[in-house]
């Protein structure tokens, strides 16, 4: 009877944040998920459900904050991004096993076979697992006009704001190879585009041509300001006053991590600066998973939910046929 007391124990491990109250310095959980969007969320309900004494510690700042819906995800197009999360936390909340905490995670340690997360409220947590779900940063060209229209006028991404810029004459920002894949593919959304090279253009007659025969024009000029009302756009305009009328402007700006602890755990990076993972989610380090648009180039809501969901699945299996495993080592060595 002893036995499988100690074996429920062992298998069934919630209870310890069963408090309504925010945990304290010193808490210990099984799995801390840093990060509490869409992919920080989808996997806190996954892992919520298998019973695993889950807490995730977000700082607030989801990357598409400004944006005014969320397009291209199942059953929830068009809902603002804040309600979208606000559900997502709702739907937590039955689950004893899951505790939300705001708060930003600083640095973390290995310690042993546990983690050390420090939060900057002087919060220290504990954890067996680490899920990484921290999201990327835009580096927005410091461009006049650009920055208050991000999100609305101005957009990163064809599969989130293209169906709303059909049609319209569009602006494309951007140089080089990659400047002139992202003007073909916005031809699939309008056939009135510019290319903005913003100074002299950086490929050659090749892709000139290619350009010429797809409609699409290039101007080399460098921009000065984008300018429009509220946080539409009407135009760019270009040093030495000329405007071009435009609807929206489309740029691909680079991205950095949010935060620095993939660095500060040794998480090894790909050359395009997102977490490598395998197709699982675990990172180069052992018990650390990494999920959502931190850890890859396909930066879609519905894809960081589908990528958190499969981690959380694999991550609990670990945790349980490790819970086995040691059950069964004990019982043998009871007999
Ligand atoms: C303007 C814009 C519009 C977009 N529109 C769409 C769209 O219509 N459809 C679509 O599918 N995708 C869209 N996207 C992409 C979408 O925003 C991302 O794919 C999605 O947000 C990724 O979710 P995530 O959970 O990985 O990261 P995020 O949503 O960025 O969440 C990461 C969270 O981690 C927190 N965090 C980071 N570091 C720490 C730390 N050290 N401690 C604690 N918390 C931390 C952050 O504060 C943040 O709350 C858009 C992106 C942008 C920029």
């Amino acid at each position: 009877m002893a036995a499988m007391a100690d074996r429920k124990d062992e298998l069934h491990t919630t209870g310890e944040h069963t408090s309504a109250a925010e945990p304290k310095a010193g808490t210990h959980t099984e799995v801390a998920i840093i990060g509490g969007g869409v992919a920080g969320l989808s996997a806190a309900l996954v892992l919520g459900r298998s019973r695993k004494r889950t807490l995730v510690i977000d700082a607030g700042e989801p990357r598409n904050a400004p944006s005014p819906g969320v397009h291209s995800f199942f059953s929830r197009d068009g809902m603002l991004p804040a309600d979208l999360l606000r559900i997502g936390r709702e739907q937590l909340a039955p689950y004893d096993s899951v505790q939300l905490r705001r708060g930003r995670v600083s640095t973390a340690e290995r310690v042993g076979d546990r983690f050390h997360l420090h939060l900057d409220d002087g919060g220290v947590v504990t954890t067996r697992r680490v899920v990484l779900t921290l999201g990327v940063v835009d580096e927005l060209p410091d461009i006049e006009g650009l920055r208050e229209r991000w999100g609305h006028g101005v957009f990163h991404c064809p599969y989130c704001h293209g169906w709303e810029m059909r049609d319209q004459p569009l602006a494309v920002l951007g140089n080089g190879a990659e400047g002139v894949r992202l003007a073909r593919l916005a031809t699939g959304w309008t056939r009135d585009i510019m290319l903005c090279t913003n100074g002299p253009a950086t490929f050659g007659h090749e892709e000139r041509a290619l350009l010429a025969r797809c409609g699409i024009a290039v101007h080399e000029r460098r921009v000065a300001r984008v300018d429009g009302e509220g946080k539409g756009v009407s135009g760019v305009v270009f040093e030495g006053g000329e405007m071009l009328p435009r609807a929206g402007v489309l740029v691909r700006p680079p991205i950095h991590q949010r935060s620095d602890l993939p660095a500060a755990l040794g998480c090894a990076l790909t050359e395009q600066g997102v977490i490598r993972t395998d197709e699982d989610g675990r990172t180069s380090v052992p018990g650390v998973f990494a999920v959502g648009d931190c850890a890859s180039l396909m930066q879609q809501v519905a894809v960081a939910v589908g990528q958190a969901t499969r981690a959380a699945i694999v991550l609990n299996n670990e945790l349980v046929l490790e819970a086995t495993a040691r059950c069964a080592s004990a019982t043998a060595t009871r007999n």
